[in-house]
């Protein structure tokens, strides 16, 4: 091999060295620790996310009123999980992107700022160590990585990539000169870059608040609110029971959608079937076994005005969706028609 090919090898190998690593992995460590940075400032700054599961649900159902998007509502009603996930990423979108733009664009360059310290450091101290103690090329890569692995997920593949070039100086020259370019590059990462990383902020959210009871009460499908996903013996338990024809239910054999709330079921004198032809006694709601016997239903009047006001609005939509009526038993009650979209938001937040 002549000089020159020798030269032209060394320079293509520390140029992919720079390439795969500075490019690929310093950049997705930036955008890696915003993404995660981002969640955090969320999860204290942020009322939708820095609450319990039960100030999330009332967000989402808050949400849902304000767009009047009958679509998000099926979702909502038929996978609340869903549409909770659609929320969260909506928020995130907004408040990165819109809202907060200024402050997350500082993170952003914080930890550019950060990032360019840290490997700044990592080559003056490896640098000084091989000239300290007469070391060579495999020293310094490994030296050099050692300081970086907490901070990147490299390892130490380049010293074996390495091991021809002896010429340690050269090496740290080149790499010098590459990490002079990169941070210069670095300098003009961009918050929309973030959506192709793989760590986004909003899939950090979604983990962690989605991480809860999902189980829907067997009467209206409102979605459990308990935080933990696994609380047993605890019952499940929610405050936003809604009238079962919003799921489609009609009266027993009628076309007639249900307008009774769970609540008032649970102290009527009536029955259900759940299963047979044997009617168990709504009072008595917990006989029927499971999955009746793992909810705390509370027979109370806290028939929430949100979903009088969700009926009246969708009335037609519903009817059309599930080819049922809101009539006979099922007729909407006149006082329903007169609550307002403000008075059934302020339903959700009376109840804390
Ligand atoms: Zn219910
Ligand atoms: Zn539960």
């Amino acid at each position: 091999m002549s000089e020159k090919e020798y030269t032209l090898r060394k320079e293509f190998r520390v140029d992919l060295l720079l390439y795969v690593f500075y490019r690929a992995e310093s950049c997705e460590a930036v955008y890696k620790k915003t993404a995660i940075d981002l969640a955090d400032r969320m999860r204290c700054n942020f009322p939708a996310f820095s609450g319990n599961r039960l100030n999330l649900e009332q967000h989402v159902l808050k949400s849902l009123a304000e767009k009047e998007d009958f679509d998000d509502f099926i979702t909502y009603i038929t996978n609340p999980r869903r549409q909770t996930e659609a929320f969260i990423k909506a928020e995130v979108e907004k408040y990165i992107f819109r809202d907060q733009k200024d402050e997350a664009v500082n993170i952003l360059k914080k930890n550019v700022d950060d990032i360019k310290t840290t490997v700044s450091q990592a080559l003056f101290t490896a640098t000084q160590k091989v000239q300290n103690q007469r070391g060579n090329t495999e020293m310094w890569l490994n030296d050099f990585s050692n300081v970086l692995k907490d901070e990147l997920t490299i390892y130490n593949i380049f010293s074996e990539n390495f091991s021809d070039i002896k010429d340690f100086h050269f090496l740290i020259e080149e790499i010098q000169k590459g990490f002079k370019s990169i941070t210069e590059k670095m300098s003009s990462l961009s918050l929309d870059k973030l959506k192709e990383s793989r760590l986004k902020p909003e899939e950090i959210l979604i983990d962690q608040l989605c991480n809860c009871c999902w189980v829907k009460c067997p009467f209206c499908a409102a979605v459990c609110t308990n935080t933990m996903k696994a609380h047993s013996p605890d019952d499940h338990s929610t405050p936003f029971h809604r009238p079962d024809g919003i799921n489609g239910y009609p009266y027993r054999k009628t076309k007639d959608l249900s307008v009774i709330f769970c609540t008032t079921l649970v102290r009527s004198e009536g029955g259900f079937y759940p299963s047979s032809e044997k009617a168990i006694p709504y009072k008595q709601y917990r006989i029927a076994g499971p999955p009746y016997d793992t909810w705390s239903i509370t027979p109370d009047r806290s028939d929430l005005a949100y979903w009088k006001w969700f009926v009246c609005q969708f009335k037609t939509q519903l009817e059309n969706h599930y080819g049922k009526k809101f009539q006979g038993s099922g007729a909407i009650p006149d006082l329903w028609k007169y609550i307002s979209k403000e008075e059934a938001i302020r339903s959700l937040e009376e109840m804390f």
